[in-house]
């Protein structure tokens, strides 16, 4: 597999890279490079309008695409799917839509997890301040997890939408989500639930139908597909119901200079000329992920996750956030005494590429009073040996630097 991804090929210095910030995106395999390669040279042209033959070839491969993502969520229908630039671009376009459409009012709340991305923070913040309603962080326990007794207390009349990571991207910890869902809609069944997908997608398969979300939010660069990709995908009776967001070109079905109609779904949501070669290079690398099997990808994964953790724990004066099991593909640490910074330098002068900081969670940082973390995060194509060298990498970083 390793060998499908050009770039790991890439040498720092003598050493060979070893590539482990995939949280933060993942490198592309031949299969995506080609799919792109051959969209240009055979397909490209504008979707949707042309009456000549790149057109067609290019409108039906673009809606095969979308057919490929809705199987690749179980997604109930193709309307569904709603292409956008990544997963921050469908967060803010639910909370926008939201905002017009007047679902939330002053006062109600909106609770989001304590490990949210600022992609799933600051939008509900735009909205509260357009609305009057309050944005509330569920807290998370001890451990670092989910505070399931916490959240069922927070529930409540005036509780209008819940947001949540399906597996944070700083601590890596998988977030109990279904249980979320569940309880949120029995609180208040029109609830409105979004997961943020962006580090489950490559890593566990989802059935949106069998977790009974509303709307499912993803980047394809996390999944071996072009930065600049991403899905929304959201149950076609509430995007029937709600509001446009973006007006122009393709969301219309007729306009005059006093009124318009909008286009049927998913194409209301999708104005201007779309991502074309984007959104079907992206169904190129779910079609590649789901060839290999995001059963034996998590399998793999876990093993590695796993492998590093149990290693970073026999090092010793590591503080490794959260617990070893029921976590995604990452391990996220804080060592007292060392910057991260200076860890990820060293790492870097070794050949290891680890994301620090604050990974976009900010609040999370500062509950966790801490200004960064180092985090080592897995794809596919990782190894028994990558971690390895990881682990030996800290090793010495820890020796020069402690
Ligand atoms: C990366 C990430 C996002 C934002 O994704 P973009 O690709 O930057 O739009 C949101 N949430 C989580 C958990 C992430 O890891």
């Amino acid at each position: 597999m390793t060998s499908d991804f050009p770039i790991l090929a890439t040498r720092i210095g003598k050493r060979p890279l070893v590539y482990l910030d995939n949280a933060a995106t993942t490198q592309k395999p031949e299969a995506v490079l080609q799919a792109e390669r051959e969209y240009y040279e055979r397909l490209n042209s504008n979707i949707h309008r042309g009456a000549h033959y790149l057109s067609r070839m290019a409108t039906e491969a673009h809606e095969q695409a979308r057919g490929t993502t809705a199987r690749f969520l179980n997604a109930s229908s193709e309307r569904e799917v709603v292409f956008t630039s990544g997963c921050t671009a469908g967060i803010n376009l639910v909370s926008q839509v939201l905002a017009l459409s007047g679902w939330v009012t002053a006062g109600d709340e909106i609770l989001v997890t304590t490990d949210s991305h600022h992609s799933n923070i600051v939008p509900w913040q735009m909205l509260c301040e357009r609305t009057g309603a309050v944005l509330r962080p569920i807290p998370l326990t001890p451990e670092l997890t989910f505070d399931m007794a916490a959240y069922l207390d927070m529930l409540g009349p005036r509780t209008r939408i819940v947001s949540a990571p399906y597996i944070s991207n700083a601590l890596g910890v998988l977030n109990p989500i279904a249980q979320m869902i569940e309880a949120a809609k029995r609180n208040r069944p029109d609830c409105i639930f979004l997961v943020d997908g962006a580090q489950s997608t490559a890593h566990t398969a989802v059935d949106v139908q069998a977790l009974g979300c509303d709307f499912y939010a993803f980047s394809g660069h996390k999944v071996y597909a072009p930065t600049g990709t991403g899905v929304l995908w959201g149950r076609e009776e509430l995007l029937a119901q709600l509001p446009p967001w973006l007006g122009g070109g393709e969301m219309i079905k007729e306009v005059s200079f006093t009124s318009t109609t909008y286009n049927e779904l998913p194409f209301k949501y999708e104005a201007g000329t779309p991502n074309i070669a984007g959104n079907i290079v992206l169904a190129a690398a779910l079609d590649y992920v789901k060839n290999i099997g995001l059963a034996k990808i998590d399998e793999h994964e876990q093993r590695l996750t796993r492998s590093l953790y149990d290693g970073l724990t026999a090092l010793g004066g590591i503080n490794i956030l959260g617990p070893r099991e029921g976590r995604g593909a990452l391990v996220s640490v804080i060592i007292p005494g060392v910057h991260h910074y200076d860890l990820g330098t060293l790492l870097d002068q070794m050949g290891i590429a680890v994301r620090t900081g604050h990974h976009c969670c900010q609040p999370l940082m500062q509950y966790l009073g801490t200004t960064g973390t180092t985090r080592y995060s897995f794809a596919l194509y990782n190894t028994e040996e990558d971690v390895a060298a990881a682990l030996s990498a800290t090793e010495r970083a820890l020796n020069m630097l402690l």
